[in-house]
């Protein structure tokens, strides 16, 4: 896939069963996000599989012909945690995503899977090891066993049922009628957002990645179901690691660390509870947000799951 000219973010090993299911791929680019192609050293290893630690060791980057900068990077993110970074919009969150993916190389530091630079190692062994979840999951008109199948055709029903385990779906799904055969209708209109962005991680787990990666995938939600995800990958990241990035301080409150970025810096670092206490951008950001969403969580309290 890589020879098409672009990686395709989570979605590399869709893409035959993507190309069937949609017909064209430039259709798909609208809706996913497609990233420039990295090329791999010719002696490029295999990573092995995630055993200790991610690092970003002293990272800087800028986006070529863009005045944003980010600098000053350095995070440890052990295995097993859940990691949440928050900021404004456009403080650099998706781009340390970028980072972390090998979408773009740091101009200066690296990033580095125990101890190993990700630039030396093959793309597709880093990016086997990572999946991906966005706000608007695209899910298509077909069942719901074949939308989470999508990212790993080969996955057995019981694979299946175990990563929509692992996401909390599998009980609502089989209390539907027709259970994993329900079609979830254009865009999956026949599913709530939250129960959407549900099967979306179990498109994500089914793979067994040992990184899951979030870009404000739980954004669009209202509070209560928002809250409910967050538990959820609080689960997931005890045996896998949850890097997730959100402008909403909603969607990490469980996470083991939050880093706060501020202009593509960090700014401040700590658990929920510590950084409310430290009263600076994220206690911030957290009154007002709990503010403005008061009376959407009271309201939507029972709607969605
Ligand atoms: P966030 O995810 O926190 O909203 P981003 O990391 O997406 O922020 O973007 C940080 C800054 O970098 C923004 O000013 C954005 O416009 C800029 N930016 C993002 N992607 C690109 C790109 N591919 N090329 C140039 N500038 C970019
Ligand atoms: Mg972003």
């Amino acid at each position: 896939f890589l020879s098409m000219g672009y990686a395709l973010t989570n979605v590399t090993q869709y893409v035959p069963t993507l190309a069937q299911a949609a017909g064209s791929i430039h259709h798909l680019n609208d809706m996913l996000q497609v990233k420039p192609t990295m090329v791999d050293p010719p002696d490029a290893k295999e990573l092995q599989p995630f055993a200790r630690e991610i690092t970003f060791e002293n990272v800087a980057f800028n986006y070529p012909g863009s005045s944003f900068r980010t600098e000053g990077l350095s995070v440890t993110v052990p295995k097993g945690s859940f990691l949440g970074i928050v900021g404004p919009s456009g403080s650099g969150k998706s781009t340390f995503l970028n980072l972390l993916m090998r979408f773009y190389d740091p101009g200066e530091g690296r990033v580095a899977i125990d101890g190993v630079d990700i630039r030396s190692v093959s793309q597709a062994s880093l990016r086997e090891q990572m999946a991906v979840v966005f706000q608007e999951s695209f899910l298509f008109n077909t069942t719901i066993a074949e939308n989470i199948r999508m990212a790993y055709p080969q996955a057995t029903m019981e694979e299946i049922h175990d990563a929509a385990r692992q996401a909390e779906v599998h009980d609502f799904i089989m209390e539907l009628p027709e259970g994993y055969d329900t079609m979830v209708g254009e865009r999956g209109g026949q599913l709530s957002g939250g129960q959407r962005q549900r099967v979306a991680i179990a498109r994500a787990l089914v793979r067994n990645p040992a990184v899951l990666v979030l870009d404000e995938a739980t954004s669009a939600l209202d509070a209560a179901t928002e809250h409910k995800l967050n538990e959820t990958l609080s689960k997931i990241a005890e045996t896998r690691t949850v890097v997730s990035v959100t402008h909403r301080l909603g969607s990490v409150v469980t996470a083991d660390r939050i880093i706060v970025l501020d202009h593509g810096h960090i700014v401040e670092t700590g658990t929920h509870s510590a950084l409310v206490a430290q009263g600076g951008l994220y206690a911030n950001m957290w009154s007002r947000q709990r503010q403005s969403r008061r009376p959407e969580a009271e309201a939507e309290a029972d709607e969605d799951e």
